[in-house]
């Protein structure tokens, strides 16, 4: 599969060569195993690669420490973590071949408290969003070329149409989506099969873990992601936008 593909120039930045990367890759790569895609990618872009997790389990650090063995995973510790999804990064920084890079906001939690007052997530998520999640990732994506996230088509409404090979266009890098054909029960499958780590907080009904302050568990019938930012019509914090 991945003969089928030109390398591209990695250091372009130019919009319109990034889509049509994309487009081309996207539509070879459609319903290949997630492994292959990540060996795409690692092909394609080296150690400017990397991967995003929020730590909510290890599936595709798992197949990516299979397909780009040492490869970077960037864990966005926003400060309002639950113990838990600590202690999964912790897990998988010590068990699988990959290298965890922690980025942190520029401000911890008692210095916003001070600049923008107590619990900004309840009276403002976005601008709380924006600076512990997506100016950290900007930073954090900055030395690379690509990004692979675990965003799955099957997960939400919004999420329905997820390119296997995207463009993010907020940062000028290629998104690579490697699970974004695959199903829970492929999940679920692969979990067990492999005895992949899972934050202990899914089996308390978390089936979605965000920020401790913005996430509850999901009741029976509702949507995945229905525990985040629950009492507001917010879906997205917006590094995926
Ligand atoms: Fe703030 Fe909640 Fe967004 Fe976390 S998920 S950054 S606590 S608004």
């Amino acid at each position: 599969m991945t003969d089928m593909l030109a390398r591209p120039d990695v250091e372009v930045r130019d919009l319109s060569a990034l889509r049509a990367l994309a487009e081309e890759a996207s539509a070879a790569l459609e319903g290949a195993h997630p492994v292959e895609v990540l060996r795409w990618a690692g092909d394609t872009f080296g150690d400017r690669l990397c991967l995003t997790s929020s730590m909510g389990d290890a599936v595709l650090a798992t197949l990516a420490a299979e397909a780009v063995p040492g490869i970077d995973v960037v864990f966005l510790d926003t400060g309002y973590h639950f113990a838990e999804t600590l202690q999964t990064r912790d897990r998988v920084a010590a068990e699988l071949d990959v290298t965890v890079v922690t980025v942190k906001p520029e401000l911890t939690v008692a210095q916003q408290n001070i600049q923008y007052g107590q619990s900004l997530y309840a009276r403002d998520s976005d601008s709380c969003c924006a600076m512990r999640k997506v100016e950290p990732l900007d930073r954090g994506l900055a030395p690379y070329d690509a990004w692979a996230s675990g965003l799955r088509r099957d997960e939400s409404f919004a999420r329905r149409h997820t390119p296997v090979i995207g463009v993010d266009t907020r940062r000028n890098k290629i998104k690579v989506n490697p699970l974004a054909c695959w199903t829970q029960d492929d999940v679920d499958r692969f979990v067990a099969e492999r005895n992949v780590i899972v934050n202990p907080l899914v089996d308390r009904g978390f089936l979605s873990i965000g920020c401790a302050p913005c996430t509850r568990p999901v009741q029976l019938g509702e949507d995945r992601r229905a525990g985040r930012w629950s009492e507001s019509e917010k879906t997205e914090c917006g590094i995926h936008l």
